[in-house]
């Protein structure tokens, strides 16, 4: 199968689809799996609503500089909806005519939906992230002690998720402490009774047993990354909860299995977020088993 095409800004200026577009925005692109997984979902859903047929996603390979502008022609082209990935999310923030009141916490937007007025911000990752938590480990946000790794962006996302679906408690790791400091300042404001609390490396027997682990460092995206976590100097987790999903196993994931201890890799989270934004754009029914299947498949091909 061909690859899609990755368009720039300059192809907006000649954009001459006829039906309704969508597409995903990043720098770089080239990795991502959304067009085959949001394509595959369309060519469903045009078997019971035949006005899908026109619909089509794609890929566009924008610097952050060009954000600004190209949100604008987007807009004037007619697409229909934007998902953004790195390093766009939080640059957006600022640049849209509104935000769902459950994204305005989090301060970054992966999925834009047209309106008259311009584009309307959402945060999908939270919702993808709690999702795969329950297909793949069978376990709940709400309820659980959770041991939060890292303190970027898609930690920012978990945070709130957990705060705003009740945990019984969210402990934060992070290699740099400010930016720890940073975003238990940022949390803190949601919900006063969610027991939060940022930790040293060297305080982890305080962990209760039993917690949920959840990986939003980029530690594991490389070989050589050291381990974010070495799950023995904590009490048994119920589970581990990796966002990476390429590599599909990461050390921390390799040494999760090794002892037993429930695991899963970020496929589900990025299938989950990609048929919540799809369900924004369409206001239908997403076919999440063909968007699985067409991740599985693409991440084979870009392994
Ligand atoms: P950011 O660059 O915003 O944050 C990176 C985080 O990783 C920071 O907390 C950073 O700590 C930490 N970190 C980086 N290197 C190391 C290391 N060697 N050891 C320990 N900590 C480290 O990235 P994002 O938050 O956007 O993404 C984080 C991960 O989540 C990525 O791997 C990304 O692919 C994944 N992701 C997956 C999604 C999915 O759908 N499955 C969706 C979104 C993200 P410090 O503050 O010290 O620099």
């Amino acid at each position: 199968m061909t690859p899609d095409p990755i368009h720039t800004l300059a192809d907006l200026d000649t954009w001459s689809f006829p039906g309704t577009a969508l597409a995903v925005l990043g720098h770089p692109i080239k990795h991502s799996v959304s067009p085959p997984m949001h394509n595959a979902a369309l060519a469903v859903m045009t078997n019971s609503d035949p006005r899908f047929a026109s619909w089509k996603y794609f890929r566009f390979d924008i610097a952050p500089e060009d954000l600004p502008v190209a949100l604008a022609k987007f807009h004037a082209c007619g697409f229909q909806g934007l998902n953004l990935t790195v390093p766009h999310k939080i640059i957006a923030f600022d640049r849209v005519a509104a935000i769902d009141p459950a994204a305005q916490p989090i301060g970054a937007v992966n999925t834009l939906r047209r309106t008259a007025a311009g584009w309307h911000g959402y945060n999908t990752d939270g919702y993808g992230l709690a999702a795969a938590i329950r297909e793949d480990l069978g376990r709940e946000l709400s309820g659980s002690h959770v041991l939060l790794l890292g303190a970027g962006g898609a930690a920012r996302s978990a945070a709130v998720e957990c705060i705003q679906r009740g945990c019984a408690s969210l402990t934060i790791l992070n290699r740099t402490p400010k930016a720890m400091d940073q975003l238990i300042e940022l949390v803190s404001t949601l919900d006063a009774k969610v027991p939060l609390r940022g930790l040293a490396l060297d305080d982890l027997s305080t962990i209760p047993a039993g917690s949920l682990v959840i990986n939003a460092t980029s530690a594991g995206l490389k070989p050589e990354d050291p381990l974010p976590l070495n799950l023995k100097s904590i009490a048994r987790p119920a589970g581990v909860y990796d966002m990476i999903y390429n590599p599909p196993e990461t050390a921390l994931l390799a040494q999760a299995r090794a002892l037993g201890i429930p695991c899963a890799n970020g496929l589900g989270m990025l299938v989950h977020q990609g048929a919540r934004a799809l369900e924004i754009w369409s206001g239908a029914a997403v076919p999440v088993d063909a968007m699985r299947a067409a991740v599985h498949s693409a991440m084979k091909t870009h392994a």
